[in-house]
């Protein structure tokens, strides 16, 4: 018999693009308005680490600016974006990477760096989109184990063959929250052969405690194999837009150039990033109203007698038990949280920590959701 055209035709991709699981995001709150007849002003969504304040008022008047202007293809080099963030990493222009989001950076580092026969090793539950990049290029992903649910370092670096390209380091963590002193990836960094590169992501640094932020830009002159990946989709509030950079060596850079998109991060996102890279007092101050959050989800969690893993982002791991259920039952009460089976627990939720009123809903949901 005959194959459908339909299958015959997913027989022209490669197997390891045919077997790629597709991430899975958040619940839109449109989508859950729609299926349980909810009203959408009714609905809180702690389920994709947004900043919940959205951006500062000088890149909403920035996008408002910008908007006016959309005929014109943006600066396909982001001049005036790359001087700012060159001032304020203190590295030089042709040490960065636009990208439309990080998570493009994360893809153009696989892109420019993965041969099918090379191996990534990244941690287990660390950010899914490294073994989705990975397996993207016909790569092979090497999990290892984590520890207390953390990245473990010295079982990374046990990890590394001669097949190994890039190693990825997410911290803080998604979905974990679990957080690494900067001088331990620095030692990781100095044990590391010059062949292999490193991609740490560092999605989650502005919500850090000014003294715990990373340093790690300044390691570059040091380590020409280090790529760091940062974004304006969390504390800056623009995940909409879709900004993202990496800081390396001039010569990763270049190579990272090369295979993206021309206009890979729109005109809109630019202005924007920009207006919101010079608004330090609102990242702060969005900081600051996370730290107050998280201590209330803990505080509620600990009066419920609810384990989590105590968090380093914008975002708690709640240990709830059977978490598919827990999760309906949030829904049905219009709260969207994010389930992390595919993160290999089944036994966890993550929530976003959103404002006041917000984290006061939810562990009201929640206590609801587990009858306490
Ligand atoms: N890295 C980590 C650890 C993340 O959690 C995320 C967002 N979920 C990203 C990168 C990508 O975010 P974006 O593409 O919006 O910058």
């Amino acid at each position: 018999m005959n194959a459908s055209p339909a299958s015959s035709a997913a027989a022209l991709a490669p197997e390891y693009v045919r077997s790629i699981a597709p991430y899975v995001p958040g619940k839109p709150i449109e989508e859950l308005a729609r299926e349980y007849g909810l009203a959408e002003a009714s609905i809180i969504k702690l389920a994709s680490n947004e900043n919940p304040r959205g951006p500062s008022p000088k890149a909403r008047a920035a996008i408002a600016e910008a908007a006016a202007e959309v005929t014109r293809y943006p600066d396909g080099n982001g001049f005036a974006l790359k001087e700012a963030l060159a001032a304020r990493f203190r590295v030089r222009k042709d040490q960065l990477v636009l990208g439309n989001g990080s998570n493009d950076v994360l893809e153009l580092a696989t892109q420019a760096l993965l041969r099918p026969a090379d191996h990534a090793v990244y941690a287990q539950h660390a950010f899914a989109v490294y073994p989705l990049a990975t397996q993207a290029r016909g790569a092979t992903g090497i999990e290892v184990p984590a520890k207390h649910f953390a990245h473990d370092l010295a079982a990374m670096a046990r990890a590394i063959t001669a097949r190994t390209r890039i190693v990825f380091i997410a911290n803080p963590n998604n979905p974990t929250g679990t957080w690494i002193p900067p001088a331990e990836v620095k030692a990781f960094l100095a044990e590391l052969p010059r062949e292999v590169v490193v991609v740490l992501d560092e999605a989650y640094d502005e919500y850090l405690e000014p003294a715990q932020r990373s340093p790690s830009a300044s390691w570059i002159a040091e380590h020409p194999n280090l790529i760091v990946s940062r974004t304006f989709s969390k504390a800056y509030g623009l995940a909409g837009l879709r900004v993202g950079f990496g800081i390396m060596d001039a010569v990763l850079a270049d190579l990272l150039n090369r295979v993206r998109q021309p206009f890979n991060v729109n005109s809109v996102a630019q202005a924007a990033a920009l207006a919101a890279l010079a608004d330090s007092d609102y990242v702060a101050e969005s900081a600051a109203l996370n730290r107050g959050g998280l201590s209330t989800l803990m505080g509620g969690l600990d009066a419920m007698r609810v384990g989590y893993i105590p968090s380093n982002g914008n975002f708690i791991l709640i240990h709830v038990g059977a978490a598919a259920a827990v999760y309906e039952k949030l829904l049905r009460q219009g709260i969207i949280v994010r389930p992390v089976a595919n993160y290999g627990l089944p036994e966890h939720l993550r929530v976003t920590v959103g404002l006041p009123e917000e984290n006061a809903r939810f562990l009201e949901a929640l206590k609801a959701a587990l009858g306490r």
